[in-house]
């Protein structure tokens, strides 16, 4: 998602030689292959994993080396699970032409030959010679056979998807098994199961009537090219949450993609040159790659990229199915520009008090451009409704915050300036406290209001264009800043208060900014801290019309020291004195209900809601996008692409130049076109869409990302949505999870989706901190690489721990002593499914107490896994298994208690840790997959304590301890209990006035 995407690490040089020399590595590797054996062996050295690129790149450089070394060593290196697809890759058939792999597609599935493909492949054959360069850099992402020309950055993506086609997977053989099977390994493990369970296409997710849906998202990354730790924390939990879900019975659907659009790749493209759709695809194949190592259930038949022509034709469709509908339009505006990104921002994408830039932290500047606008605010109200969802409450009080509604009143204030004929405009202002209207000692406007030219008199006009030409000079920051001391200047002119005929003056300020309201607002410095602190400093009247019911008559005309804005009743206000005044907003506070009445009966006012919300703006001047598909004729004005032209492609030859306008408006050729109505020429939009708009549907796009008779195939629709579970970082709460939320309800205005809401439920994880309790960052040198940890530990261990440290909501610092209790705890799990060690001689087994503890661990870890608490799933587990180590040495083995112990065991650990388990599984001699059990079901009766302690009171003070049986009704605990001698002692013979029995709890008897 795009919060993340803070800037990608640039190791351009380095990478582009290394890429140069792999080049040359690979193609000896692919010769010496051809008569290869092993599957296996040869993917690894057609398609080194990234780590491993070093490597190669070292091998090519000591040359003269034979070719059958060169080949070894990259093999032995190979340390990421392997890529036995690739051995279906078109190098062995080296005639085969990339353009014709293109063609035939590898996904396999019907319909996925897109015509965007075949267009690509034909379109291929002229400018030969410009392309013949870029195939070098093409060559270092997926390499290619030799001689083969790769003519279009399709067919590198074509290539790609084959590479990663689970259908191409062979099976696995058995001798590759590790030789010591008494040693957890796992990278031998781990690296057998992702490829069985590719092979087998266990994760495919498919309609199935007959079964409970589940559609479980996380948030799709950017491809910044590696994965980081921040990934796997919110990846890897929401990966055991589907599985446990799966085990549950449902059909679970849990799909990845790529939020690929950006500028990241863009900005690395001005600094280096290499086209951003290479860099994009290059870093989406080695982060599919990294993923993989995770042992996800991604069903990755359903992947999808938002940079693709054939998920941004659709992207553009929504743009002008919103269009269409009147959402979407183009209006001249004071937009948020950041001078760095070079690019206009959504509201939302501006942060803090300083204003800056979300993505690069640059102070944001004021500009005015024609853009393209989404209507976000017509659903303000209906955002505000959360019913239905099961929503963090954080969120939706963010939500609710951001789009900020308040309710009160507009009233109009006749303005009259030097010239009489001024006394015909009227000035509008909102206020959510019309009960102070009779408080109103003069009104202010924003420096840069329409009026201030025409009320400003004469004698004012020298220092009111000096006060005007200093505020123009500062940004919004400082002039909102809260500490900032308040300026302003008289006008000279003067408005009239409509509720009592009182001219008051109207000064200009710079704190009044004209995207508030309406530019312009009412002083009641009686009752609002600013205005107060205005008022004090120019010398302004203060009238008091609100006073606390506290105060006396006698402190009458006393000078305020302070705003009040508290309750009270109304004072100094006509009609109203007297009317009671309480802290509720709009119509529930009955001195605001009774002005607002009385001002529509006069026609002075109305109520009015007014909100924070803006509508969402979503041009961008940058190339790495969807093209805005709209067109501009002279004569007929700005007009949709006909659908049967969508996609509006992205040229390719663009120039990088950091402009500040589109690279697309540079394009010598690409925004000539024709008028969709007259045919006559037209100039296409040169803007390219927010990416939080590609964002706001690739839900939708995962159910079927290459059906191309619509965005997505209404049978998987109606089957798959809405998203039961939604998970990823809650810094999105204001930005795309309030889009999605606007966009599924236009769309389903529109007839495309159905229902209020797109996503029920969503759970938000913690971040995870460096050792130092800092932010990870590259800079602070506190960055926790996943790979190396996968490398040393395995997957498993990485996943446990992360589940393990934290709670995930909160997230905490990583620490690298914990992964090692982790790790120790996967290993003595190996240990006790493979240790033959026999039981200690003597030793007693209790069957009923094992059964106990695992039925009891049972209940837990159903219950915080269907609750997001991963690290008490863990916990537990942890403990289990110190009792069933005990329980293995007391001679439990061969008991029918203990064969359940384990079969339990390893299914609670399932979806923590998917290679150990699914690995002691089958050594158990188990079907095949653990991940397609049954979640097991707690035995109660076995679960229960047999007998328990209670404590008894006698009035009150705790007399003694009854052991009963755990089950015990109401009228035994109540003998047990008034059987006790030392009970019987306290009451001194008396009869008990009554025994009150609380369940499992304690019984209190009063004498
Ligand atoms: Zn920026
Ligand atoms: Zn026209």
């Amino acid at each position: 998602m795009a919060a993340t995407k803070k800037k990608t690490a640039n190791k351009k040089t380095a990478v582009k030689k290394a890429a140069k020399k792999k080049v040359v590595a690979k193609k000896t590797v692919a010769v010496k292959e051809t008569s290869a054996k092993s599957p296996a062996k040869k993917s690894a050295a057609k398609k080194p994993a990234p780590n491993a690129k070093m490597t190669t790149a070292k091998v090519a450089a000591r040359k003269p080396v034979s070719k059958t070394r060169a080949v070894k060593t990259v093999v032995k290196k190979k340390a990421t699970p392997a890529k036995k697809s690739a051995a279906k890759k078109p190098a062995p058939k080296a005639k085969t032409t990339t353009t014709k792999v293109a063609a035939r597609k590898p996904v396999g599935k019907a319909g996925t030959a897109k015509p965007v493909v075949k267009k690509k492949a034909g379109k291929a054959a002229p400018a030969e010679t410009s392309r013949a360069k870029r195939t070098k850099r093409v060559t270092a992402i997926a390499p290619a056979p030799p001689k083969a020309v790769i003519p279009h950055v399709d067919a590198v993506r074509a290539v790609i998807k084959k590479l990663e086609s689970p259908k191409s997977v062979v099976p696995v053989k058995k001798e590759e098994m590790p030789v010591d099977e008494s040693r957890y390994r796992p990278d031998a493990i781990e690296k057998k199961w992702q490829e069985k369970w590719e092979a087998d296409k266990l994760y495919r997710s498919a309609v199935d009537e007959s079964r409970p849906k589940h559609y479980a998202l996380t948030m799709l990354p950017y491809p910044s090219g590696d994965l980081h730790i921040g990934h796997w924390y919110a990846m890897t939990p929401s990966d055991a949450r589907a599985r446990f879900m799966r085990m549950k019975g449902f059909n679970v659907l849990f799909p990845m993609g790529f939020d690929a659009f950006g500028l990241p790749a863009e900005n690395a493209a001005i600094k280096d040159g290499i086209h951003p759709m290479k860099r994009t695809y290059a870093n989406i194949e080695r982060m599919r790659l990294q993923m993989r190592s995770m042992g996800a259930m991604f069903d990755w038949e359903r992947e999808a990229a938002t940079c693709d022509p054939e998920y941004y034709r659709w992207t553009q469709w929504f743009f002008i199915k919103l269009y269409k509908m009147g959402l979407a339009y183009r209006k001249m505006a004071a937009v948020d520009w950041c001078p760095n990104c070079n690019t206009t921002l959504a509201r939302e994408q501006v942060w803090g008090d300083d204003r800056h830039c979300e993505r690069c932290g640059t102070p944001v500047i004021k500009k005015d451009l024609e853009q393209w606008f989404f209507r976000t605010t017509r659903y303000a109200d209906e955002l505000l409704n959360f019913d239905g969802i099961d929503w963090p409450e954080r969120v939706k009080t963010l939500q609710t915050n951001w789009i900020g509604r308040s309710e009160g009143a507009e009233v109009q204030f006749p303005a009259i300036g030097n010239q009489s004929s001024a006394a015909d405009d009227k000035v509008t202002v909102f206020t959510t406290r019309p009960d102070t209207l009779w408080g109103a000692t003069f009104m202010v406007f924003s420096p840069e209001h329409p009026l201030v030219d025409k009320v400003t008199t004469d004698a004012q006009r020298a220092e009111v264009e000096a006060y005007k030409a200093q505020a123009a000079r500062q940004s919004d920051i400082e002039r909102e800043a809260a500490d900032k001391e308040k300026t302003g200047v008289f006008t000279g002119g003067y408005a009239i208060n409509p509720v009592n005929g009182e001219r008051i003056p109207i000064w200009i300020a710079d704190y009044v900014l004209m995207s508030y309201g309406t530019g312009a607002i009412m002083a009641v410095p009686a009752h609002d801290e600013r205005d107060f602190a205005f008022a004090k400093k120019y010398g302004l009247p203060i009238i008091e019309v609100i006073r606390p019911e506290t105060q006396n008559a006698g402190e009458d005309g006393k000078e305020l020291e302070e705003a009040y804005d508290g309750a009270g009743v109304m004072v100094n206000s006509g009609p109203f004195n007297g009317t009671e005044v309480n802290e509720e907003k709009g119509r529930k506070n009955p001195g605001i209900r009774a002005v607002i009445d009385w001002l529509e009966q006069k026609g002075i006012g109305k109520e009015s809601v007014n909100y924070r919300y803006r509508d969402w703006l979503i041009s961008r001047q940058r190339y790495w996008g969807a093209p805005i598909p709209m067109v501009y004729c002279e004569t007929h004005g700005w007009n949709p692409v006909p659908e049967d032209q969508l996609p509006v492609e992205l040229p390719e030859d663009v120039e990088w130049r950091p402009t500040g306008e589109s690279p697309l408006k540079l394009h010598p050729t690409w925004k000539n076109t024709a008028c969709p109505v007259c045919g006559g020429p037209a100039t296409r939009e040169t803007d390219t869409m927010d990416t939080f708009m590609c964002s706001s549907w690739y839900h939708l796009r995962y159910l079927s990302p290459h059906y191309d008779k619509g965005p997505f195939d209404e049978k998987e629709y109606n089957y798959w949505m809405p998203v039961d579970t939604y998970t990823g970082g809650i810094e999105h709460a204001t930005m795309h999870l309030l889009y999605t939320r606007f966009f599924h309800k236009a769309m389903r205005d529109g007839g495309v989706t159905e229902g209020n809401e797109p996503m029920l439920q969503l759970r938000n994880q913690g971040m995870v901190l460096g050792e130092d309790n800092d932010k990870m960052s590259k800079s602070k040198g506190n960055v926790i690489a996943p790979d190396l940890l996968v490398r040393r530990y395995g997957a498993d261990t990485v996943r446990a721990y992360i589940m393990f440290f934290a709670r995930w909501d909160l997230g905490g610092p990583w620490d690298s002593q914990g992964i090692e209790g982790t790790a120790r705890w996967i290993r003595r799990v190996w240990t006790l499914f493979t240790d033959p060690t026999p039981p200690k001689a003597g030793a007693a087994y209790d069957g009923r107490g094992l059964r106990r503890r695992v039925h009891q661990t049972l209940r837990r870890v159903t219950h915080d896994f269907e609750n997001f608490e991963f690290n008490t799933v863990v916990s537990s587990l942890m403990e289990l298994l110190n009792e069933m180590h005990k329980a293995r040495e007391a001679g439990a083995a061969g008991s029918s208690a203990w064969d359940e112990a384990r079969e339990i065991y390893l299914k609670m650990m399932a979806p923590v840790a998917p290679f150990i388990t699914e690995e002691l599984w089958a050594r158990l001699g188990k079907p095949y997959s653990i991940h397609q059990q049954k979640w097991p079901q707690v035995d109660e009766a076995a679960a229960r304590e047999d007998v328990i302690e209670i404590p008894v009171q006698v009035n009150g003070k705790v007399r003694d301890r009854i052991v009963v049986a755990a089950d015990a009704g109401e009228e035994e605990v109540k003998s047990a209990a008034l059987a006790s001698d030392h009970v019987q002692k306290f009451l001194e013979g008396r009869e008990p006035k009554k025994v009150i029995v609380v369940k499992g709890k304690m019984v209190s008897v009063v004498a």
